[in-house]
């Protein structure tokens, strides 16, 4: 099968959350428009910073949700097409990126409560992806298996968020034949939603007492759940297909860590404040956009960890979280232009 073109593999959209209790006391006004909950487009009103009311800038993304938007939206435009890659045995990847506080967390995770065994609608895609995942295989013909692996990534460092006891195990990552290997990562077996809520609470804790006892500063560590889909089935023809693959759903470490002007800023690489995971991940996804024959994957665990599910036949999609106030503008279009040169 050919491979589809590079700019269907990579898309991006943007979510932007409403504004919060903090940003309507402060009375800082939204500064970013919208033409409806789904759209493409996304308006940017600089007016304040110009001093004039009519400047506005927009930009065109693969979607662009507004603050009505909801998670079943972001699900059914984002996710649940990907759902479909990977029961046909390939690598997806979804990314959310932005400032923190701007809805990384809720978009990736969101609620982990169940009513009568469903979702609520604050849950995010972690947990939409496996119970609409379980939904499909009750469906398919044929036998299937369905792994989970929690790793945080700290400071170039893999932690393992579901290694049993309350250790919190390093995991060394080599390759060998080109393939990335995990030494010693947990790879849970799911057969059921609420083995999946277990599976997910328990990495939550995890990440809690990772960030208490190795004194983390939460916003700078990224979270990478990976679901494992082996199908096992037979073709009319009688011959055996086995189909692998994979989705990796992420929560990036808060896109302030990349520092201000990026790989130039010498004193914040010194002070250890640039992510090299973050600013790496930049480097590959333009290179991957640019088809270029150089995709520096090595140059950070969390790029070498996805190695194999970014690029060639893949699909990924980066979705950009940001504040709709006035007074996160300067972090939001930062965000914005960080995406908008992915594309
Ligand atoms: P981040 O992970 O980027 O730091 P969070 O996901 O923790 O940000 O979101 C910060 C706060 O905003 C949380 O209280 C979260 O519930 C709320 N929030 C974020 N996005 C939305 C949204 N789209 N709708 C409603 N609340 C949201
Ligand atoms: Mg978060």
């Amino acid at each position: 099968m050919p491979p589809p073109s590079a700019e269907a593999n990579i898309q991006v959209v943007v979510r932007c959350r409403p504004r919060n209790d903090r940003e309507i006391k402060d009375n800082s006004p939204p500064v970013l428009a919208f033409n409806s909950a789904r759209a493409k487009e996304l308006q940017i009103r600089l007016a304040d910073r110009t001093g004039d009311r009519n400047t506005t800038k927009t930009y065109t993304f693969d979607r662009v949700f507004s603050p009505e938007a909801s998670q079943q939206d972001v699900y059914a435009d984002v996710v649940a097409p990907m759902l479909e890659e990977v029961l046909a045995g390939y690598n997806c990847t979804v990314f959310a990126y932005g400032q923190t506080g701007t809805g990384k967390t809720y978009t990736m995770e969101g609620s982990l409560q169940e009513v009568d065994g469903q979702l609520t609608e604050h849950a995010g895609m972690i947990p939409r992806a496996l119970f609409n995942l379980f939904e499909l295989l009750d469906m398919a013909s044929g036998e299937s298996t369905v792994k989970v692996s929690c790793i945080e990534l700290y400071n170039e460092e893999l932690r393992d968020l579901l290694a049993p006891g309350d250790d919190l195990p390093k995991i060394r990552l080599y390759e060998q034949k080109q393939v990335v290997n995990l030494q010693g990562v947990q790879e849970v077996y799911v057969k059921s939603p609420a083995d999946v809520h277990r599976v997910l609470r328990e990495a939550n804790e995890k990440r809690q007492i990772a960030a208490t006892k190795l004194n983390q500063n939460s916003s700078r560590s990224h979270c990478v759940c990976t679901v494992s889909v082996v199908t096992r089935d037979t073709s009319p023809e009688g011959i055996d297909l086995v189909r692998t693959g994979k989705l990796n759903l992420v929560d990036l470490a808060g896109s302030e860590n990349i520092g201000r002007s990026g790989a130039q800023d010498k004193r914040a690489r010194e002070a250890g404040m640039i992510n090299q995971s973050l600013l790496t991940l930049g480097r590959v996804i333009n290179a991957l956009v640019e088809k270029s024959c150089h995709i520096p994957y090595r140059e950070s665990k969390l790029t070498r960890l996805l190695q194999d599910s970014l690029g060639g036949r893949t699909k990924t999609c980066i979705i950009a979280t940001v504040s709709p106030a006035r007074c996160n503008l300067e972090e939001s279009q930062s965000t914005i232009d960080y995406v908008h040169r992915a594309k």
